[in-house]
C-alpha cells in the first residue's frame, strides 16, 4: 500500500478481509440460549462516510480529528468513558500473562486468541513501538453482573459482548479512514464469550475462527496492564476474584482499546 501511495496513484482501504460479520451468536451455557450479535458496521455505521483515499500526509493531518471521533464513537456504542492515550504509555508486563498462568485462568490455552497462542508481551512492546496513539476505554458494569454468578451469566455475556463490538468497529472505522494498521484488543476471553458452548477453539484446530472479526485477544491476554491504565486515566477500579460478593463490590469495569496508529 505504502508503494502505492508513494508512486501518487490512487488508493483506497478495500482490500481488507471480509468483514461483514452479519450476526453473532453467543451462547449462555446454562440455559444455552443463542444471542445475536449485530456490529454496529452491518447497520452501515462505521461505511456511513464515502471510503477515503489514502495518502501519504492525511494520517497525520487527520489523526487528532479521527482520535476524538473514536473516543466519541466508543461512548455511542456502549463504553462509559474513553480516553486517547500515546502508545508508549501504554503499560505491557509479563506478569499480567503470568497471571493467566497462577492461579490458572479457565480460558488459558482454551483457545487461539488466549496465552500461551497469543501475541506475547514482549512481541507487543516491540509493535507498540511503531505506533504513536491509541484509544483507550471502560464500561461500567454493575457489581450483581461483574461477578460470577450463574443467574447472571447472560448479562456478563452481553457486557464482554459489547467490548469486543466496540474495539471491532472502532478498529473497522480508523482502517476506512486511513489508518489501515490499527488494531484493538478487548476484555476476556473469546472462547467464553462467543464459543462457550463449543467443545473447542475451531481457530485452534486449524478451521475459521467462528467469530473472526469480532473475536480477538483481550488487553490482559496481551499483557496489558489495565488496572494501572485504568487507574492511570483516574478512573476508579477494584480488583474482582471469583469468590467476590456482589454487595462488596463498588462497581464492575471492562475495558477495551484500539492502537490507532
Ligand atoms: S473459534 Fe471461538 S474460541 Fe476460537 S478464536 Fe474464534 S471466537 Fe475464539
Amino acid at each position: 500500500m505504502k508503494r502505492l501511495a508513494a508512486s501518487g496513484w490512487d488508493i483506497f482501504a478495500v482490500n481488507e478481509p471480509n468483514r461483514t460479520v452479519t450476526a453473532a451468536k453467543a451462547v449462555d451455557n446454562l440455559q444455552k440460549m443463542a444471542q445475536k450479535v449485530e456490529t454496529v458496521q452491518d447497520k452501515g455505521d462505521t461505511m456511513g462516510e464515502a471510503i477515503k483515499k489514502i495518502t501519504l500526509d492525511m494520517k497525520k493531518a487527520q489523526l487528532s480529528q479521527d482520535l476524538e471521533k473514536y473516543k466519541e464513537k466508543a461512548i455511542e456504542w456502549g463504553a462509559s468513558r474513553s480516553i486517547i492515550v500515546k502508545a508508549e504509555e501504554i503499560p505491557v508486563d509479563e506478569r499480567i500473562t503470568l497471571k493467566c498462568q497462577i492461579p490458572r485462568c479457565f480460558g488459558y490455552g482454551a483457545s487461539a486468541h488466549c496465552p500461551p497462542h497469543t501475541l506475547a508481551p514482549e512481541k507487543l512492546r516491540e509493535i507498540l513501538k511503531k505506533y504513536h496513539r491509541a484509544v483507550f476505554f471502560i464500561k461500567d458494569v454493575p457489581p450483581d453482573v461483574i461477578v460470577r454468578n450463574k443467574a447472571t451469566i447472560k448479562e456478563r455475556i452481553k457486557a464482554y459482548q459489547n467490548i469486543f463490538k466496540i474495539v471491532s468497529e472502532v478498529e473497522s472505522m480508523a482502517f476506512y479512514d486511513g489508518h489501515y494498521l490499527a488494531f484493538g484488543f478487548a476484555a476476556g476471553s473469546c472462547r467464553h464469550t462467543f464459543c462457550a458452548q463449543e467443545d473447542t477453539c475451531q481457530a485452534m484446530e486449524g478451521k475459521r475462527c467462528k467469530f473472526s472479526i469480532l473475536s480477538r485477544p483481550s488487553m490482559e491476554a496481551v499483557g496489558i496492564d489495565v488496572y494501572k491504565m485504568v487507574a492511570s486515566a483516574g478512573w476508579d477500579i477494584y480488583p474482582i476474584g471469583s469468590n467476590a460478593k456482589p454487595e462488596k463490590v463498588p462497581k464492575g469495569t471492562l475495558a477495551g482499546i484500539i492502537i490507532v496508529q
